[in-house]
């Protein structure tokens, strides 16, 4: 086990056509990809990391409050995955390679056990997916690149809601934190 794939808040809130803060179609057009990937890894016993968004409803504390109508709120639909990559995960839930992990910021790394699960492991290139390519995705990668890892973004398996923010994002994922973007 030497690479680790996270799956970044690929749930239905940022997902579905009737999600809290969707992405739409590019999202949706995902679903595919990230399903087979997901399978691939979970096959081969590489570690799996589902790192979703947390939200408390109307958290006063939250920066994200004030920026973003609510979502991804605890025991709600929005926070389960987005369509066949729910049942993916419920059918490989109990594997110690697969591994739900609530984030309640950006970064997957923020205020997470991540980092210690991918030292633990030895694990030093992540494979990234999921939404927003701008916000979530490129907060992780950022913290990734910081701590050193080698990044390989999936361009298949990646979009935002913000077309110019997504394209800026894969630029800087290539140029800026030295990714492969695949
Ligand atoms: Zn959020």
């Amino acid at each position: 086990m030497d690479k680790a794939l996270v799956v970044i808040d690929y749930t239905n809130d940022f997902v579905a056509t009737d999600g809290a803060l969707t992405c739409g179609a590019p999202g949706q057009a995902l679903e595919p990809y990230i399903t087979k990937l997901t399978t691939q890894f979970i096959d081969d016993e590489q570690y799996v990391v589902f790192a979703c968004d947390l939200h408390e409803e109307q958290d006063p504390y939250h920066p994200e409050t004030a920026l973003f109508p609510p979502h991804n709120i605890r025991d709600t639909a929005g926070r389960k995955l987005y369509g066949r990559l729910q049942d993916v995960y419920e059918a490989h839930a109990t594997l110690s390679h697969v591994k739900w992990m609530d984030k309640t910021r950006y970064s997957s790394f923020a205020g997470t056990e991540l980092f210690i699960r991918l030292r633990e492991r030895g694990i030093q290139e992540l494979h990234l997916v999921g939404v927003c390519t701008d916000i979530c995705v490129l907060h992780t990668a950022v913290d990734a690149y910081n701590l050193g890892f080698r990044i390989i973004i999936h361009e298949q398996g990646v979009a935002s809601f913000n077309d110019a923010g997504h394209t800026w994002a894969l630029e800087h994922f290539k140029h800026s934190l030295g990714a492969t973007v695949k």
